[in-house]
């Protein structure tokens, strides 16, 4: 809800009729939880663009890390959860590395998506990797193409990753498991009918 009050200055009170975020969007618990989960200090940020300048997403989508660590410090956790773009950091973690102020922007945005997930807001491609992940071991399984490939290369068909020991599925599942990561990724895909 906005905040409506008279200034008495008609110019003054329709700038703040305009703004596109109020402190009823705000949850003063946001940043001390993405604070705890994260382990850093999201409240040190004075908005220096360091980490947006460093971050190999930006350049190729419309995220920018900046934005999500002032969405923490402003408390709106909705914007960030909600927002697609929480999901294109590829955990680089360039921007932690340059943050002059010893934030780890990258795990803000870790805190962040596990909030989310709490709230069952994830991208589908993410909970089909997911899938994969625990029945293969990849995110992005082998396929004929690629042996080909390794193949002319003169390398195994298949790397020497659980498709080749997949004796260590199991292990892999059990991580899962206790996580219950499959279980809510196929309770999530299930309930959307995919
Ligand atoms: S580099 Fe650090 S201080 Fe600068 S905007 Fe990013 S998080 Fe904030
Ligand atoms: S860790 Fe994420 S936010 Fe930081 S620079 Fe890398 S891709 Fe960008």
């Amino acid at each position: 809800m906005a905040i409506e009050k008279n200034y008495g200055n008609p110019q003054l009170e329709e700038k703040l009729r305009d703004r596109y975020f109020y402190t009823d969007d705000s949850n003063p618990e946001f940043l001390a939880n993405v604070e705890k989960i994260g382990r850093t200090i999201a409240h040190m940020c004075f908005q220096c663009g360091t980490c947006t300048g460093s971050c190999p997403s930006a350049p190729r989508s419309s995220y920018r890390i900046r934005l999500f660590v002032r969405r923490a410090v402003l408390g709106l956790e909705d914007e960030a959860l909600t927002d697609p773009d929480l999901w294109l950091c590829t955990t680089c973690y360039s921007c932690t590395d340059r943050c002059p102020r010893d934030i780890a922007p990258t795990d803000i945005i870790m805190a962040m998506r596990n909030l989310a997930f709490k709230r069952d807001i994830v991208p589908r491609n993410f909970l089909k990797t997911a899938q994969l992940i625990y029945t293969t071991g990849h995110g992005v399984p082998n396929n004929d193409v690629n042996r080909a490939a390794r193949e002319k290369l003169g390398l195994t068909r298949d790397p020497p990753t659980t498709h080749g020991y997949p004796e260590f599925i199991p292990g892999i599942q059990k991580i899962l498991d206790y996580y219950k990561l499959k279980e809510n990724a196929d309770r999530i895909l299930a309930e959307e009918g995919q």
